[in-house]
């Protein structure tokens, strides 16, 4: 793959926050962004120089898309597979579309991992009551059951501790009647990710874990280094690897892991995209994650990932918003804010990643 000459145009499909920073990271580099997103103003629309205000999914929008970019990438997991796979036999599409397929069912996923070699939290189909009684029973009454598709920041679910039989009455009902995942529920130490990259020669190169801690299912901060050993860091890594080998990968990943009490790690979810755990490396980093995706994506040599500082990212997510005078007044704290006008509860509005001297 041919690197992007300078004035290349890169598509970018989503227009929120993650393809506001990717149209940011591209314009350093001197590449030109189009995005095709529905929502006018979107926070990526307000960087970028072109916005097709469309569906994802509208077929003259993706023709002036593929008219208009040299390469095209994606920003959320949701993106529907046909409308990308229509663009592909038109112009590059990286991550590639069978990433999105694996990624958007979480059978799919956890089937694609396991047969990777990576573990991950043992697993049940659920399509009615009697299959999440069945499944329960089968991890000793917990569990966790989610929905297979369209769940993100822990929408979509719901947990079972020691449940009694007559917990399970109505459930696949209220959850929708769709198809549904039940997981044993994992006593983990700790939750960590690992954001990595591969380009199209086959080069990787992976960032520091993040430790994380989520409220409400929303990521609410992530610390680099995590607390744990580098046996186990290492653990994350090699299965990070494995995964993108294994897809064929071009571009950044992000890998959610559970570590376990003997230090083992068994993957919880993946993103085809750059990853909310990884923004602290736009402040610990000479090369961002955003960078690190346009460069594979532009066909560039993969960037250093290594950290030069320690750091802890904070997200802003609805008021917190109202905090930022006060931490923009800060020294150490690299702010940065997502142009949207309304803080509505659960929102995400913004991030801010405090450094420190290096302590390992
Ligand atoms: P997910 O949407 O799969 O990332 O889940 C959101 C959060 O729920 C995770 O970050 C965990 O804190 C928790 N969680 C999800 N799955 C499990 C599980 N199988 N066992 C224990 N906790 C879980």
């Amino acid at each position: 793959m041919s690197a992007l000459g300078p004035n290349a145009t890169i598509g970018i499909i989503g227009g929120g926050q993650l393809g506001r920073m990717l149209a940011m990271a591209a314009a350093r580099l001197g590449y030109r962004t189009v995005i095709l997103e529905p929502e006018a103003d979107c926070p990526a629309a307000q960087v970028a120089n072109r916005h097709i205000a469309a569906a994802y999914d509208d077929p003259a929008a993706l023709s002036e898309l593929a008219e208009l970019a040299d390469v095209v990438t994606y920003e959320f997991e949701n993106v529907p597979v046909e409308a990308v796979l229509g663009l592909a036999p038109r112009v590059g599409v990286w991550p590639p579309p069978l990433t999105l397929e694996v990624a958007q069912d979480r059978l799919s996923e956890k089937t694609f991992l396991n047969k990777a070699g990576i573990s991950t939290a043992p697993y049940k189909t659920v399509d009615n009551d009697a299959d999440l009684e069945a499944a329960l029973a089968a991890f000793g009454g917990s569990g966790v059951l989610k929905t297979r598709r369209l769940g993100y920041d822990g929408k979509g679910q719901r947990m079972f501790r020691d449940a009694p039989r007559e917990a399970v009455a109505g459930t696949f009902a209220e959850m929708g009647s769709v198809p549904l995942i039940l997981e044993g529920l994992i006593d983990f130490e700790c939750e960590i990710s690992v954001v990595a990259a591969r380009d199209a020669a086959g080069s990787i190169q992976a960032y520091d874990p993040a430790q994380n801690i989520h409220r409400d299912g929303i990521l609410r901060r992530s610390t680099v280094p995590a607390g744990i050993s580098q046996a186990t860091a290492g653990k994350a890594r090699a299965a990070a690897a494995a995964l993108l080998d294994a897809l064929g990968y071009v571009g950044v990943i992000g890998v959610e892991f559970f570590v376990l009490a003997d230090g083992s790690v068994l993957a919880n979810e993946i993103a085809p995209r750059v990853h909310n755990s990884g923004h602290w490396t736009e402040a610990a980093c000479a090369v961002s994650q955003f960078e690190q995706h346009i460069r594979a994506i532009a066909g560039l040599p993969l960037g250093d990932p290594a950290r030069h500082c320690d750091c802890v990212m904070e997200n802003l997510i609805g008021d917190d918003v109202s905090g930022v005078e006060r931490l923009a007044g800060e020294p150490g704290v690299v702010l940065h804010l997502y142009g949207k006008k309304d803080a509505r509860p659960g929102r995400k509005m913004g991030h801010f990643t405090r450094i420190s001297a290096k302590a390992r």
